[in-house]
């Protein structure tokens, strides 16, 4: 720890909870050079207040698109330095809460998403969020609130926030959400944990590169696993444990996730690789989280029937 200057050190008494808000410190990059804005001890609850993924620059539906600086995109608030977590542990990420701002942003911007060729003009729409419910014109789209970018310092160069990989990063994951529990492989000393790209609602695929766009207060626990390793992230929430792979081509991402999954499935069941591969042929799903990011996210999913915990 005693690299980093200026950084404000939190610990907390054995049993006793904490729960402050970060805010106004946010990266770009994930990166081992990033100097971490707050060391917390593990298993602490911190709520990360953060940006929509336009860094809140789009306020209203006139803003012109040429206009943004894209050099200021995808904005992660953080980073947090977990104490004790090491190289080699896995960072464990229990989504408490995401409390919502009041409107969502979404853009079809030319050459952008699966149909990029066919968007002749860019366009912005503000989507208002009341209750439990976005509104598409007057179409109601039931929340499905996620974090978009969500890792830690990844264990080489460091990758811009809108690129997903072993780190975590932008892998628009709709199922990284409340209630769900991500496990992160840890790089570098204190992990150096930042989120950020929340989204109201999104469909998986993300296919025109935004889901609702919007900013948001997501309040988190931080723990360490020690003991064991993955390469890539991995979650689990009440029904089902899911592996997480991305990779610029999506069968490669594909077969990842399918792999580490059944490694998962020979290990937990002592089942050897045919079993494993035929139990998860029969029960398991290979699932899109996004296509459009410069790398392409998919994860596999087995129901907790089958396995019921990762760690
Ligand atoms: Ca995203
Ligand atoms: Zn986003």
């Amino acid at each position: 720890m005693h690299e980093y200057k200026g950084i404000i050190k939190l610990t907390r008494m054995r049993g006793e909870s904490i729960m402050l808000t970060i805010k106004d410190k946010y990266v770009f990059m994930m990166s081992k050079d990033n100097q971490p804005i707050i060391s917390v001890d593990a298993n602490t609850t911190i709520c990360i207040e953060t940006k929509d993924c336009f860094n809140n620059q789009i306020d209203n539906e006139d803003y012109i698109i040429d206009e943004l600086d894209w050099d200021h995109i995808n904005p992660a608030t953080g980073p947090i330095y977990v104490n004790g977590a090491k190289k080699g542990d896995i960072l464990k990420v229990k989504i408490e809460s995401i409390e919502l701002g009041d409107a969502g942003t979404m853009c079809a911007i030319s050459d952008n998403g699966v149909l990029g060729d066919k968007v002749t003009y860019n366009s912005i729409k503000k989507i208002p969020i009341k209750g439990d419910k976005a509104y598409f014109n007057d179409i109601e789209i039931p929340l499905n609130k996620m974090i978009g970018v969500i890792g830690v310092a990844p264990k080489d160069e460091g990758i811009a926030c809108g690129t997903p990989g072993h780190h975590g990063g932008n892998m628009d994951n709709t199922k990284i959400t409340e209630g769900a529990t991500l496990y992160l492989p840890v790089f570098h000393e204190g992990a150096l944990f930042s989120l950020g790209d929340v989204h109201a609602c999104m469909g998986d695929g993300e296919i025109m590169v935004s889901g609702v766009e919007i900013p948001a207060n997501v309040t988190v626990t931080l723990d360490i696993v020690k003991g064991q390793t993955i390469e890539n992230p991995m979650l689990e929430d009440d029904q089902y444990i899911y592996t997480i792979a991305s990779n610029e081509d999506l069968d490669k991402a594909i077969y990842t996730a399918t792999l580490t999954m059944n490694e998962i499935i020979q290990k937990q069941l002592h089942y050897d690789f045919n079993e494993a591969g035929m139990l998860m042929s029969a029960c398991g799903n290979v699932e899109i989280c996004q296509v459009v990011d410069p790398e392409k996210t998919v994860r596999f999913s087995t129901p907790k029937k089958v396995v019921s915990q990762l760690f």
